[in-house]
């Protein structure tokens, strides 16, 4: 789009990991002066470590009915998908409080229908972004594979299949025979498989964002390194952010994008909202030793094993914890258990550790909406598990708030007013 067609004022996007690097591409191709605001440390970003998957279909909320049944069992066993810093559970109890309410069945079914919603749009949203930063060559163009250890095993996620089959994912169901033909160097230890049809991932999430941010600033975007510690308000505007270096920016329009961080500046706006981290670990395995020719994702332990540009990555696991609390990669080395019991050849000579804050509401739905108290304040987080591949329909949605006109898609459900 024509950004010689600058309309006035200057909006302030502040984070730059997915969610705020695509609002501020799609403001900017919009035609509005943008700056894109971030700490620069990628590596500590949500968007820097995570699987890179166009979950298309992906509708099904952590938080569904029954749930609550399999925690315990899911907390005992040291390998599972789940985990609790027990010392940290007074901060979690309120989020903790909304999650049993969201497991509710009519609100399982509302939550499921919103996510459809952004899964639908993903693909066609991301197509131009993906363009302007000339990067299809990142996305992977092989399969993505759900495993499962046996069919029963996947016969009994029945319910939450039929969920994503309502919202129009398409889905091959594999047998042992047609995996071994697949991927020959994988162990009979998975016995069923499904593929996701139109589900892709980017090889290097790192890279790709880098070039989303090249193609931002191509069109005229700036981009400043700083922390946001706080804004310069009065009435129910913001005039300006307060960096940590001591100097200010002004603004006509705040984008709150800063993932974990958007708790604490939220919160000085008035707005409390239940964030939390989701933390999530992964392993890069950079000479793996072992040709793995798809991304696939562990039914049963939560992770993906995902061949990346620079290695195997081995990513998931959720550990509810305080965003800054100590790692604990004891989680990441259970990664790499999990993935040798299909790969027992995998070589972890060089690897790397990460651990990342994944932004998360109880709903599993992100926020996106005008401040309460202020009406230049826009934002947009809380992604969780889903931010990759949402960032660019968030970007179209944050526009359409700043331009003040109806969205394409109903953004009631990803309102503050859920909170109320
Ligand atoms: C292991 C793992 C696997 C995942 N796999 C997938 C997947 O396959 N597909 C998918 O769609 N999602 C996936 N996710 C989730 C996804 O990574 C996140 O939802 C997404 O990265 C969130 O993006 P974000 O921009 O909101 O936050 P972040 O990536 O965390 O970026 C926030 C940015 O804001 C900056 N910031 C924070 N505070 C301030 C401040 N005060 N001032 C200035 N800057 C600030 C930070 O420096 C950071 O750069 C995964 C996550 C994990 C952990």
């Amino acid at each position: 789009m024509a950004a010689s067609l600058k309309k006035t004022g200057l909006i302030g996007v502040v984070g730059g990991g997915y969610v705020g690097v695509c609002c501020a591409l799609q403001l900017a191709r919009a035609g509005h002066n943008v700056v894109l605001i971030d700490i620069g440390d990628p590596e500590k970003a949500a968007s820097y470590g995570n699987s890179g998957q166009f979950a298309v279909g992906e509708v099904v909320p952590l938080a569904v009915p029954g749930v609550l049944f399999s925690v315990p069992g899911w907390l005992l066993d040291p390998l599972g998908p789940l985990t609790i810093r027990w010392r940290d559970l007074p901060a979690l109890t309120p989020w903790l409080a909304r999650f049993v309410l969201a497991s509710r069945a009519p609100r399982v079914a509302a939550a499921s229908r919103a996510m459809a919603s952004l899964c639908d749009r993903m693909h066609e949203d991301y197509a131009p972004l993906l363009e302007a930063a000339d990067a299809h060559s990142l996305i992977s163009d092989t399969d993505c594979i759900k495993l499962y250890k046996s069919r029963a095993d996947w016969e009994a996620e029945s319910k939450t299949w039929r969920m994503r089959e309502r919202a129009g994912l398409r889905f091959e169901l594999l047998d042992r025979a047609a995996l071994e033909r697949l991927e020959p160097e994988m162990t009979e230890y998975s016995q069923f498989g499904v593929v996701l049809k139109g589900r892709t991932y980017i090889r290097n999430p790192l890279r790709m964002l880098q070039r989303l941010t090249r193609a931002f600033e191509a069109i005229g975007g700036k981009v400043v390194s700083g922390e946001v510690t706080g804004f310069d308000k009065s009435g129910r505007n913001v005039h300006a952010v307060k960096l940590k270096d001591g100097g200010s920016l002004e603004l006509e329009t705040v984008v709150v994008a800063a993932g974990i961080g958007s708790r604490r500046l939220s919160r000085q706006l008035g707005d409390d909202v239940p964030l939390i981290s989701e933390r999530g670990y992964h392993l890069m395995l950079p000479n793996p030793g072992v040709k793995v020719q798809r991304s696939y994702t562990l039914g049963w332990a939560g992770m993906g094993i995902v061949p990346m540009e620079e290695g195997l990555r081995l990513a998931g696991t959720v550990e509810l914890a305080r965003s800054d609390a100590p790692p604990n990669f004891a989680r990441a080395r259970n990664l790499l258990v999990h993935a040798r019991k299909l790969f027992p050849e995998l070589d972890s000579g060089g690897i790397k550790q990460w651990m990342g804050n994944r932004p998360s509401f109880p709903d599993s739905l992100p926020l996106v909406d005008r401040a309460s108290a202020f009406d230049n304040v826009i934002y947009a987080f809380g992604h969780g598990h889903m931010g990759v591949g949402w960032a660019a329909t968030t970007g179209k949605m944050v526009t359409a708030l700043h331009e003040r006109r109806p969205s394409e898609i109903d953004m009631q459900p990803f309102g503050l007013g859920r909170f109320r």
